[in-house]
């Protein structure tokens, strides 16, 4: 099927049904005509075979969605035939806003960028038929939304418990005053006079003819002559949206989270992008954090660990747990409190490792220091450095 035949051919009238037909009134019309006209009842009459091969390549346009929605959208383009009358005058009744959206994340530059994608359109439109510009249709098929990526600061319990923040996303979409078309209001691209809107140009080499782009239209088959002001001809402007983001329990510092769907609207029927967003998350007075396990150093007094004791340790949120250290706790032993930690994403939690840290009084009462002075003396004879002295030696 080549353009000349979409932009020449009235498959409606071919079929007899209105635009507006549904699938189901195109196939009954087909039909109907089909039995009318069919080579096997009409033999030798070349008139009704012609016919036949009519009625066949409308019902083939027009019983496929895909390829239907491209023929109107090319007849409403460029009105109703090649040789007569064109759009660039009146209305332009073709929403170039639906058709660009769809490339929303190429920014583009100046004029160029929106020639490119009318390229991408008439690239599509026209290379039915096997021209040899190498396009595929793009512009009209669902297209899945721009990846976004984005970021977020977060305190250290917002990261370790999850947290719903809001999030002001920029991205590309058709310019509005525009509409995507890059021509400034009340203007509209015209069709370039050149290749007739086809896009593309023939050059013959002997006995050759190659199709190239056109030259005046760099190929996109239409011609800006004054640039939209607001989006100097690109056709594309920023737009920004607040989302609502939940970012998952037990995020780390520099994390990439990826939150699907979230990203920018998909085209034409498509799946929206995803959005990245990458997490910075402050650092806590109290807690620290390896893994799935939050830490944190506990003070105990030289008595608690030598005698033992039942100590209050902080955790994360919610009241202290107590936490049972048995006599002769060595300084810096850590224990572990089990499921106060950080929430993994199967739902099940960490550990809090609760470090000790013996202290040693700055200042002594006097009943405290005879105490001292007394436990000395009891343990004089219990020399910590013997070893120490005795291995130095040894060496
Ligand atoms: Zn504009
Ligand atoms: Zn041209």
């Amino acid at each position: 099927m080549s353009t000349k035949d979409y932009l020449e051919k009235d498959y409606y009238a071919v079929l007899g049904v209105p635009k507006t037909a549904t699938a189901d009134e195109i196939k009954k019309a087909y039909r109907k005509l089909a039995r009318q006209y069919h080579p096997d009842t009409n033999q030798g009459d070349s008139v009704k075979e012609a016919k036949f091969k009519e009625i066949s390549e409308a019902n083939d346009i027009l019983s496929d969605t895909k390829r239907r929605k491209e023929y109107d959208e090319a007849r409403t383009l460029f009105g109703s035939g090649v040789g007569g009358q064109r759009p660039g005058g009146g209305g332009f009744p073709f929403d170039f806003g639906d058709l660009f959206g769809g490339t929303a994340g190429q920014q583009g530059g100046g004029s160029g960028g929106a020639g490119e994608r009318l390229g991408d359109l008439f690239g599509g439109l026209f290379n039915r038929g096997g021209s040899s510009t190498g396009r595929t249709s793009s512009t009209t098929r669902p297209r899945r939304g721009q990846d976004i990526e984005s970021e977020v600061t977060l305190t250290f319990t917002e990261a370790v418990e999850g947290s719903t923040v809001s999030l002001r996303l920029t991205s590309s979409a058709a310019c509005k005053s525009c509409t995507g078309t890059g021509a400034k209001a009340g203007t509209t691209p015209r069709v370039c006079p050149t290749c007739e809107g086809t896009g593309a140009a023939s050059r013959n080499l002997g006995n050759f003819a190659f199709s190239e782009p056109c030259r005046d239209c760099k190929g996109r088959g239409l011609i800006v002559d004054d640039p939209c002001p607001d989006c100097d001809g690109s056709g594309r402007a920023k737009s920004t949206r607040t989302i609502q983001a939940r970012i998952p329990a037990g995020v780390g510092d520099g994390q990439r989270v990826k939150l699907k769907a979230k990203g920018a609207p998909g085209e034409n029927g498509g799946p929206a992008g995803d959005l990245y967003i990458v997490t910075h998350v402050k650092a806590h007075a109290v807690f620290g954090r390896t893994g799935d396990n939050l830490t944190i150093t506990v003070p105990v007094t030289f008595s608690e660990a030598a005698l033992g004791a039942e100590i209050k340790v902080p955790i994360l949120k919610g009241l202290p747990v107590t936490l049972r250290i048995p006599a002769g706790t060595p300084n810096g032993r850590t224990f572990r409190v089990r499921g106060r930690g950080v929430t993994r994403k199967d739902g099940t939690k960490g550990d809090l490792l609760a470090s000790v840290e013996v202290l040693v009084p700055e200042t002594l009462d006097e009943k405290s220091r005879d105490l001292l002075t007394e436990f000395s003396t009891a343990t004089a004879g219990d020399d910590p450095r013997a070893e120490l002295i005795q291995r130095a030696r040894s060496e």
